[in-house]
């Protein structure tokens, strides 16, 4: 169902914020990994750092930069078992930073399901033997993929670097590997909504372009400075360049190199029509 499609982005605002409205007075906590159903509704569980599950209104389950056992607040039980997650049917990564790779080739080869990434960061895992050929997908800082049924996936730009760091089993040492571009993913659903994940990124002039290409209805952004934007900065974009519905700040609280807080946004962002959606790991939020 292709429900906001057709309609402009007028209309698609005004159903989407009276949708969001209605929904986020009932956030809840880690829903049971159940296989998932078509509800014609989309939840979205913080993980942690960039680490989000989405269950689409189609009833799939898609999992973004899955740092889940090496992550320091990766909510119970996801933190020592991955499995919980439940069935995974896609697998986004946006580059290779453990923080962001994380678990990805283990839930890959666990659901025996493809792992999707910057091309040059998914071949060094199949060279290196930690990926299987036929469970990586690779694409660029550009193109579309349709890996699911009424899912398509757009890899954008982000402003930022990607090292593969892998301990090699004959040394017992641990080895830096070239692994491509840093992307963020526009993750657009059955009904036509709209998520970009902007991975880790710093502020850049073409996130007007991206939003007016893409038109992304909601966004999760990283705040917490540093290797990333901060506060100040992610304001400045959601409020002036992208200005989408909802924003989600992520990429805080797990680092001490990346202080921004969550007070810090939500000042920045005081007076702005974009709604803000505070979440703590292991909350999820339904739409
Ligand atoms: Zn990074």
């Amino acid at each position: 169902m292709k429900r906001l499609q057709p309609r402009s982005f007028a209309a698609c605002l005004l159903a989407g914020l009276l949708a969001f409205g209605a929904h986020h007075t009932s956030a809840q906590t880690a829903a049971a990994p159940a296989a998932s159903a078509a509800t014609g509704k989309t939840e979205l569980l913080w993980l942690g750092q960039a680490s989000f599950r989405i269950k689409t209104p189609g009833g799939k389950t898609i999992v973004v930069d899955p740092w889940l056992t090496g992550g320091p607040k990766t909510p119970a039980p996801y933190k020592t078992d991955i499995s919980a997650l439940g069935k995974v049917d896609l697998l986004l990564v946006t580059h290779a930073h453990v923080d962001h790779i994380g678990d990805a080739p283990d839930l890959a080869k666990m659901h025996n399901t493809k792992l999707y990434g910057p091309a040059d960061m998914v071949t060094p895992l199949i060279t290196l033997g930690v990926l299987p050929a036929d469970l990586g997908h690779r694409f660029n800082k550009t193109g579309s993929v349709k890996p699911l049924p009424g899912i398509k996936v757009t890899a954008v730009q982000a402003e930022h670097s990607s090292l593969l760091v892998w301990k090699n089993p004959a040394t017992n040492k641990n080895e830096s590997h070239p692994a491509g571009e840093a992307v963020g993913y526009i993750i657009e659903l059955e009904n036509g909504f709209k998520i970009w994940h902007m991975g880790d990124t710093g502020l850049f002039g073409d996130m007007k372009f991206i939003t007016e290409r893409y038109k992304p209805d909601l966004v999760l952004m990283p705040i917490g400075g540093n290797f990333t934007m901060a506060p100040d900065d992610a304001a400045f974009a959601a409020r002036n360049w992208i200005q989408p519905k909802m924003v989600i700040p992520m990429h805080y609280n797990s680092n001490p190199l990346t202080p921004g807080t969550l007070a810090e946004f939500q000042d920045a962002m005081k007076g702005s029509s974009v709604k803000v959606v505070p979440m703590t790991e292991g909350q999820s939020v339904e739409f």
